[in-house]
């Protein structure tokens, strides 16, 4: 039975790639009726930020990425965060010692290279220790590393579902340091021990993995144990050289949010990075999550670097925006409608109706909208347009007529305003444009705006539209 699991450092914010493997380990394991689990990877202490759990808590929470297992939910091989599994990873690494591929060093030069990661080990005396004594200078309290003993010479092949058979030189590979002087594991060891024990069936992580994976091998065939099915994600990049980082500018899941991103439509697009899907639903574009699950395949994934494309998001913002059910629209846009139109007589509803079919991201929303709250000053230059046929002179005749009309409305709805004034184009023999133009501009006082002239004069009411016009004569 398959057994994903994400393992994430909290050591910072949720990136698009992190994000997107979150995504990718969940999908392996829905669309094979499998368990999904959550680790943290907290051995590295060094690296953590406050508050970075609760980030990774919530973003799988509001992305509908539930775990079966992990730190806040329990399960069967409790516990899921790798600073309370410490002491199980010292007993692992004593018995890899004992078998032969690991061995204790005191050099003094540990520390430096725990960090580096710079390891001569050809001339590493430790290496060649009797175990009698080695095991004498651990007793005696000497500090101490534990090693993997990389086989000298040789090569080691191991496989991976999208890279296929990657072969390397054991020359080339490091006896990297497993067990810390301070007794706790490196993320390279602890990641093994907990895989194993935890029974994940399928790896899912990041292609900057892959040069470490034929260690993880060696690993697992020194403990004698199952090698988990590799998958290595490609890289999302900013562009054909650099991937994304925040330290770079590059957004995070939560500054996505905050530009006005919604969770599906980030979660569509990003999924669509480094996988594809194949057969009758290739054409396919828009995909909920359980739509996922169902297509999801490792055929699908790409070894190619994918580059993230703030157009293309935007493009799959924008559809998901008018997916939504106008209620649903209306209830995600009111607060930025409100930032923009504080004036309580001017329904948030009826402006959401209007921006649903017009706006990409949310937050364009306030300025959009802003124009009801207050006339903008603007200029008489906007009453001339070629194609409705107007310009200033025009368009005072146009307002002139309309005025007395629309003060004669009986009821102040779309449909009254929409005939009366469509009446009066008529009467007046002019196109609808040349009587609509003129009105939406002095309503408005922008040329842009969503909604017509109809609209726009039932939203503010007829005192405000009257007024409005009224300026427009002036
Ligand atoms: N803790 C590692 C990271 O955040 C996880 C890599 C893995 O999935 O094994 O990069």
């Amino acid at each position: 039975k398959v057994r994903t699991r994400f393992a994430p450092s909290p050591t910072g914010y949720m990136h698009v790639g992190n994000l997107r493997t979150a995504l990718y380990t969940w999908l392996i394991a829905r669309n094979a009726g499998g368990t999904f689990i959550l680790r943290i990877e907290d051995t590295d202490q060094g690296r953590l930020v406050d508050g970075a759990t609760e980030v990774i808590y919530k973003t799988l929470a509001e992305c509908g990425l539930d775990h079966d297992e992990g730190p806040d939910v329990g399960g069967p091989v409790a516990p899921y965060i790798q600073s309370e599994r410490r002491d199980t990873y010292g007993k692992y690494a004593r018995l890899l010692v004992e078998r032969g591929h690991a061995y204790y060093c005191f050099c003094e030069k540990c520390e430096s290279e725990e960090d580096s990661g710079d390891f001569d080990r050809s001339d590493d005396p430790c290496r060649s220790l009797s175990k009698e004594e080695a095991e004498a200078r651990v007793a005696a309290g000497q500090p101490y590393v534990i090693r993997q003993k990389i086989p000298h010479g040789g090569s080691t092949t191991f496989h991976d579902a999208i890279f296929g058979d990657i072969t390397v030189e054991n020359d080339t590979l490091d006896d990297q340091v497993l067990i810390k002087r301070d007794g706790m594991p490196t993320y390279n060891f602890a990641n093994v021990i907990d895989d194993h024990l935890m029974g994940i069936t399928h790896v899912v992580r990041g292609s900057e993995y892959l040069s470490s994976a034929p260690k993880y091998d060696l690993l697992y065939r020194g403990f004698g144990w199952d090698i988990p099915t590799y998958v290595h994600c490609s890289p999302v990049m900013r562009d054909a050289q650099n991937k994304m980082s925040k330290r770079h500018g590059d957004p995070s899941y939560e500054d996505l949010k905050a530009q006005g991103f919604l969770t599906g439509a980030i979660l569509n697009y990003v999924a669509l990075l480094g996988w594809s899907p194949r057969g009758e639903l290739a054409e396919q574009e828009v995909f909920s999550l359980e739509e996922l699950a169902r297509a999801f395949d490792l055929g699908g994934m790409s070894k190619s670097p994918a580059i993230f494309d703030i157009e293309k998001l935007t493009h799959f913002n924008a559809l998901y925006i008018r997916a939504m059910s106008p209620e649903a629209f209306a209830r995600a846009a009111e607060p930025y409608i409100r930032q923009g139109v504080k004036n309580p007589d001017i329904s948030a509803e009826a402006v959401a109706a209007l921006l649903q079919a017009r706006c990409e991201k949310l937050t364009d929303i306030p300025e959009k909208v802003d124009f009801f709250d207050a006339l903008p000053e603007y200029d008489v230059a906007l009453f001339t347009n070629k194609k409705s046929k107007t310009d200033p002179g025009v368009c005072r005749n146009m307002l002139h007529a309309a005025i007395p009309m629309l003060e004669a409305i009986p009821v102040w709805n779309q449909e009254m305003i929409h005939d009366s004034l469509v009446g009066l184009a008529e009467g007046l023999q002019v196109k609808n444009a040349t009587l609509m133009w003129p009105i939406r501009i002095a309503a408005a006082g922008k040329a842009v705006t969503p909604g017509g002239a109809v609209e726009i004069c039932q939203i503010l009411g007829r005192e405000e539209t009257i007024r409005r016009l009224k300026l427009g004569l002036e």
